[in-house]
């Protein structure tokens, strides 16, 4: 490779060169680069990405952890045990808070690793021209010298001298920061025009807003504007979300108020129980560290990063990280039907032309099928109307058909691969027909214009418009009808009543129409269309039939309180056939766009209540619907794949983008990405979200009582200036290992059963709800009885040493904990049904690894020696295991009158 890569990699002001001196430097013919060159230049100028942002390194992340308040107070304490001279204190505090830092560091590491493979399943893609062909390839593998394809909605990959462009407006808020997406033409400018008026350029990272173009690449990765100024596009991932920052505020808030209570402990136990200075500052510090929820956020955050995953693993990938908590309380879903609630694999099946209505048979993209009228089959080339029908349906069209293996796949637009495959059934030859009218021009389908419109000219210079679309808009540019004996004036009322009986059937309706052209025209443009003229040609009904699974995602929907309206272009009657087939309720309310427009805003929210079918609308009109819903307090998930539909998803709580049919505008707008496009996903994120936000609440209803039930035991003693049923360090143990185990285990619980039957949780509904006011301070209670109980029984009935005592009353609390954690499997309902207690492996490994902890703790020389434990006898542990089935039962009893009475 000689030329190219002698250029200066600096800005060789490529906006002052014309397209054809770029394209003579870069060597890039009409073709586009070939493999192997782009291959070589791949090689060479390395990858189109900018260089990740600089991590900070692994020690630098684990000495985060130490800023903290929970290893600060331990620090001090170990400092103070130190001062004291008791070494085996310090030893065992110092190794409590690196054991803490490490689970916190690793856990942390985890919940970034998997939302960094989140991120990556969300690489942006670019459509480019290589050996003559059109391709899909990753953006990162775009080359200098590439010709790229740019149109309405997606982002531009690199830095491009335009080659192309129709109508082409980019939208560079990244790199200038105004918002008005810039025409753009071919004409270079002067050097010193700044970036937003260079506008024969499209810039890496910006967005086309508006119709299409060509670029030639000039530059990529960090030789780019974008990569000049270094900025990193794309989403940040952060770790927090409100939920966490509320609760970590919380936690700040409680430390505060604990660290006070425990000054004002020592102060009593020092000066008015008179225990030795020593003991008394360890039980403060060992009492400040069992009650500070410091793990909680940590927990939160693993909880929410395993949502995420989950979520990944069901199509539905989140790229904000608080859409999560979200998705648990929404209580509307604003979906697009074609692709999302529909399979999106279209079948023609009803052609009407101006004399006749033809079936025609046959399923799926396989041209196998025929046509037939009143069930007898005929010869589509009989009847020159419906060839010129489907002739015209086959041209105006940019769908591909192709056998693999004996399957017929189809690229492309599904509507038009649908059109396709009835003219193959008709016998017609795709490249015979484009070779003998080739297309001159085009003007792209979009939901906006609903239609799509080509310019041919055969080989005698005629010319001629073909135009599909809508039937609505087709019809009011036409005035006639092709009949067999010559363009007939158009009976609008007859083709009105066609197209309500074929949407009444639920089928997809398309009007096929042509007009001539002069022989001169070389372009296409919206005037020349809109102008009117056209001879309507036929009618088609499509079938697009709804998922099995979008079926049953509805009615789990309605189910779990959430309604599902569908908001779609298509026809008000299919649309509302489509709606029933779907369970929306039969005869459910449609409501058009056009009827939209004229309602005023109180008008519109009363529209939105009670209609759950929207049809013929356009994007603005998914805008006015969103914001309706949301003043009438709906949290609202809509749906969206095109340009325009970025402003309604960003503006819903939760904006969903189709992760095949969408647009990079459309998933950049978006908080969740669905990789399959289907319904069901969404109403599986939601149940997730849901289950994410159980199990934070099952996390609090875990820490807060366990951690009050610990300082609850050490307080207590103080205050009646009894001897410490727990010592410092057996505390620090307990709330480390417990912390670790069980209140981890609850991040990992699978979704309740009852989980999609119950209403979404208001979104302005206090964490700290009244039950969990209540749960708190009642566990807190049961647990402190038990433990203080069972060491006051043995030092005062049994007469026992201290230390048996205490390595009694440690197992008991933790036993306490342990059952604890069975009762939460279910917030509300009764886990000894339907075998819940097993649908979690996570709580059983958490126990199993607890009891060896606990064995080795109360058995093993070494920590007898660290913690002052000793041997129990089997009397002792069946007391233990007495007071954990207690708590157990007690607990699933307190349910049974909260189902009954509070709920
Ligand atoms: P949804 O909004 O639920 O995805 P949709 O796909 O029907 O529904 P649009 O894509 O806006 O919505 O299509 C609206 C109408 O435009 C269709 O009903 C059809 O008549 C027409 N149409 C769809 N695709 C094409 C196309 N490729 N060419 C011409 N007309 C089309």
């Amino acid at each position: 490779m000689d030329s190219p890569s002698d250029t200066p990699p600096e800005n060789p002001a490529w906006h002052t060169r014309t397209a054809d001196e770029a394209r003579a430097f870069w060597r890039t013919g009409r073709d586009g680069l070939a493999d192997d060159e782009a291959g070589q230049r791949l090689t060479h100028y390395g990858p189109n990405a900018l260089p990740a942002p600089p991590r900070a390194n692994a020690l630098v992340r684990f000495l985060r952890h130490f800023h903290n308040i929970l290893i600060y107070i331990l620090l001090f304490a170990a400092l103070g045990t130190a001062l004291l001279g008791h070494w085996v204190d310090t030893g065992v505090i110092l190794a409590v808070v690196l054991i803490n830092t490490l689970i916190g560091f690793i856990q942390e590491g985890k919940a970034e690793k998997a939302l960094d493979a989140i991120r990556n399943m969300l690489s942006p893609k670019a459509t480019v021209i290589r050996n003559g062909h059109r391709r899909e390839i990753a953006a990162d593998q775009v080359v200098p010298g590439d010709l790229v394809l740019l149109q309405g909605g997606d982002q531009v990959p690199a830095d491009l001298r335009l080659v192309e462009a129709r109508n082409l407006r980019i939208e560079e808020a990244v790199l200038t920061g105004e918002s008005v997406p810039v025409e753009k033409s071919l004409d270079p400018v002067t050097e010193d025009a700044p970036l937003g008026d260079r506008s024969c350029m499209a810039f890496s990272g910006t967005m086309v807003a508006f119709g299409r173009g060509v670029g030639l690449v000039v530059g990529t990765g960090k030789h780019t504007e974008i990569g000049r100024i270094s900025t990193l596009l794309g989403e940040v991932h952060s770790l927090e979300t409100p939920l966490v920052r509320q609760v970590e505020q919380f936690g700040h808030w409680l430390a505060v108020v604990i660290v006070l209570i425990s000054a004002a402990t020592f102060a009593f136990g020092y000066w008015v129980r008179d225990y030795p200075l020593n003991e008394m500052f360890l039980a403060a510090v060992s009492l400040a560290v069992s009650t500070i929820p410091e793990g909680l956020p940590a927990i939160m955050t693993i909880a929410l990063a395993i949502g995420v995953q989950k979520m990944a693993r069901r199509n539905a990938i989140i790229r904000r990280l608080p859409a999560v908590e979200t998705l648990g309380s929404v209580t509307t879903i604003c979906s697009d039907k074609t692709g999302t609630l529909t399979r999106n694999e279209m079948t023609l099946e009803t052609l009407v032309t101006a004399r006749h209505a033809y079936q025609v048979s046959g399923v799926g993209y396989a041209p196998h099928g025929g046509f037939s009228l009143d069930g007898h089959e005929v010869d589509p080339d009989d009847d020159p109307v419906l060839s010129d029908a489907l002739l015209a349906g086959m041209l105006c069209n940019d769908a591909a058909l192709h056998e693999r293996d004996g399957q017929w796949q189809m690229e492309g637009d599904p509507t038009e691969g649908a059109l396709l495959t009835a003219a193959l059934k008709a016998g017609l030859d795709m490249r015979l027909q484009q070779e003998r009218l080739p297309r001159t021009d085009v003007i792209p389908f979009e939901s906006d214009h609903k239609y799509m419109a080509t310019l041919h000219h055969d080989h005698e210079g005629h010319g001629r418009i073909l135009l599909k679309g809508a039937p609505e808009r087709v019809l009011e540019l036409c005035d006639l009808q092709r009949t067999a004996e010559g363009d007939l004036p158009l009976d609008r009322d007859t083709w009105h009543r066609h197209m309500e009986a074929i949407a009444g059937k639920g089928q997809r309706l398309l009007g096929v129409a042509v007009r001539e052209a002069h022989a001169g025209q070389q372009t296409l443009a919206y005037q020349d269309v809109e102008a009117g003229g056209f001879t309507l040609l036929a009618l088609c009904g499509i079938i697009d039939p709804p998922r099995e699974e979008a079926i049953a995602a509805v009615k789990e929907c309605q189910e779990a309180g959430i309604r599902v309206k569908m908001i779609t272009g298509d026809h008000l009657v299919t649309a509302r056939a489509i709606g029933e087939q779907l369970g929306m309720g039969n005869g459910c309310r449609a409501i058009a766009g056009h009827e939209l427009e004229t309602l005023n805003d109180a008008a519109l929210q009363r529209a939105v209540q009670e209609s759950d079918v929207f049809a013929r609308t356009t994007p603005e009109h998914k805008l006015r619907l969103v914001q309706a819903l949301q003043a009438q307090g709906h949290v609202t998930a809509m749906t969206g794949d095109g340009v325009n539909d970025a402003p309604a998803l960003k503006r819903a709580d939760v904006g969903v983008a189709m992760g095949r049919k969408g647009t990079e505008a459309a998933k950049q707008a978006a908080e969740m990405v669905l990789a399959d496009d289907n319904f069901a996903s969404i109403a599986h994120a939601v149940e997730e979200g849901r289950t994410v936000y159980d199990n934070i609440r099952k996390s609090i209803l875990h820490m807060l009582p366990t951690n009050a039930g610990q300082s609850l035991t050490i307080m207590m003693a103080i205050l009646m200036g009894l001897a410490l049923p727990l010592t410092p360090v057996q505390v620090l143990w307990v709330n480390m290992v417990t912390s670790v185990t069980l209140a981890m285990a609850l991040a990992f619980q699978p979704a309740e059963p009852g989980v999609m039957k119950r209403p979404p949780r208001r979104p302005d509904a206090p964490l700290l709800s009244g039950f969990l006011l209540w749960r708190i301070p009642f566990v807190a209670i049961l647990l402190w009885a038990g433990t203080f109980g069972h060491f006051v029984y043995m030092e005062e009935v049994l007469g026992v040493s201290d230390e048996l005592a205490r390595t009694v009353a440690i197992n008991t609390l933790v036993a306490g904990q342990a059952f604890y954690l069975l009762n939460l499997r279910l917030i509300y309902q009764p886990v000894l049904l339907g075998g819940e207690l097993f649908r979690s492996g996570a709580m059983w490994i958490a126990i199993g690894v607890l009891v060896l902890l606990q064995l080795a703790f109360t058995y093993a020389p070494v920590m007898q020696a660290l913690f002052g434990t000793v041997n129990l006898s089997l009397q002792d542990w069946g007391r233990i295991l007495l007071f954990g089935a207690a708590v157990f039962i007690i607990v699933e009893l307190e349910k049974t009158v909260i189902r009954r009475f509070f709920l």
